[in-house]
């Protein structure tokens, strides 16, 4: 596969050791997690991301035509590291119904889609009859329409304001709809960390439970890591251990579990983590190094996104080459990064995203919520 030997590629030679492991598909240890985050040897890094990229997907490249909307920016929760959200009250505040989300869906830009991704705050008077009306006359008149809604936190936060268990929430919802979970909100699971970036929000095992509870109901989610802020590399390695774990459990139980793994830059404009605590944005290198070790540990995780609305679409095309096989998608109409000072476009064409991939030497193809080959 490679014209010169790893030892050549990869100056840091604790990495060609890791390499015999990746080849013959062994498990990286905790420590081995560490050694990856801990390695100057960036490229070294990236040539054995590709290695395992390569192993799964070969040049294979995903994207898909999605619509991004927030159901609600109102939020209780209030997360230090968040500025998309409004106070109960504030005239900010916003509220989406069905006719408005019929009325956008029916625009031109948008008659290609074929995922909707919501997500949205917690607002304290939302139940879940407010869900089930919502995708039910969403899938009334776009049957065809994917939808991906919930990250896990709003799963359990909604479930217990309607004051029934997550699993009927989620019955309820997937008879009226729903189909997927963008499956965010993980932030970091460590608790002393989570108490400084997103203290009203439940710990990391209710995160995990829903998500559990997603897979087992057989809607498959994704999973997020929040990185570039007061963590360190022992906090993500044991993050992305538990969503490993996890993974193992749901697919040995011949569940969907999770799709892809989507590593959430920070974003530092706006927000209270940042005004406290003034945190640099994070660098191209940080935003490969995630992406690689992510490849390199969560070997049960089929997809890695490189997430181009946090991290810019000509990083995400370099991704490529250190392990992401998916650039996301049209991503039309972001809030959430952009309010928090992202400063990429809203949305990307499907012959820009096409060029992205080929021009970096990869194959695109235009997926849909499972993967598939659209064309
Ligand atoms: S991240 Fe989500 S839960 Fe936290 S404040 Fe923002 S909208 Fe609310």
């Amino acid at each position: 596969m490679f014209t010169l030997p790893l030892s050549k590629l990869i100056d840091d030679q604790r990495l060609v050791l890791l390499a015999d492991k990746v080849d013959r598909s062994q498990r990286l240890s905790f420590e081995d997690g560490l050694l990856l985050y801990e390695t100057p040897d960036l490229t070294g890094l990236g040539v054995l991301a590709d290695r395992a990229r390569t192993k799964l997907h070969g040049k294979k490249t995903y994207f898909v035509q999605s619509r991004r909307m927030s159901y609600t920016n109102i939020c209780c929760t209030r997360c230090q590291f968040c500025a998309f959200h409004a106070s109960p009250g504030d005239q900010r505040g916003y509220v989406i119904n069905a006719e408005d989300v019929i009325a956008e869906l029916k625009k031109p830009q948008n008659q290609r889609i074929c995922e909707l991704h919501m997500v949205g705050g917690h607002h304290p008077k939302l139940k879940i009859d407010y869900f089930e009306n919502l995708f039910r006359a969403i899938k009334g008149h776009f049957p065809y329409i994917h939808l991906k809604v919930f990250t896990m936190v709003e799963i359990d936060f909604y479930a217990r304001s309607s004051k029934i268990s997550v699993e009927e929430f989620l019955a309820r919802c997937i008879a009226a709809g729903l189909e997927s979970c963008p499956g965010g909100g993980a932030e970091i699971f460590d608790p002393d960390i989570r108490r400084q970036i997103c203290a009203g929000k439940k710990d990391a095992e209710v995160w995990l439970d829903a998500a559990r509870a997603c897979h087992k109901k057989g809607i498959p989610t994704n999973c997020t890591m929040l990185y570039g802020h007061l963590e360190n590399a022992c906090h993500k390695v044991d993050h992305l251990l538990r969503l490993r774990q996890l993974q193992d459990e749901s697919l040995a139980l011949g569940h969907p579990g999770f799709l892809a793994y989507v590593p959430l830059a920070y974003q530092t404009e706006d927000n209270e983590l940042n005004r406290a605590h003034k945190i640099p944005k994070t660098t191209g290198a940080q935003d490969l190094r995630e992406i690689a070790v992510a490849r390199l540990l969560l070997d049960n995780i089929p997809h890695i996104k490189a997430y181009w609305v946090m991290i810019t679409p000509g990083l995400a095309q370099i991704a490529l080459s250190y392990g992401a096989d998916d650039l996301d998608g049209t991503v039309i109409e972001e809030e959430i990064a952009h309010l928090a000072g992202a400063k990429t476009p809203q949305g990307l064409t499907i012959e820009y995203l096409h060029r992205l991939v080929t021009e970096a030497g990869f194959e695109a193809i235009e997926r849909d919520h499972l993967y598939r080959d659209r064309c």
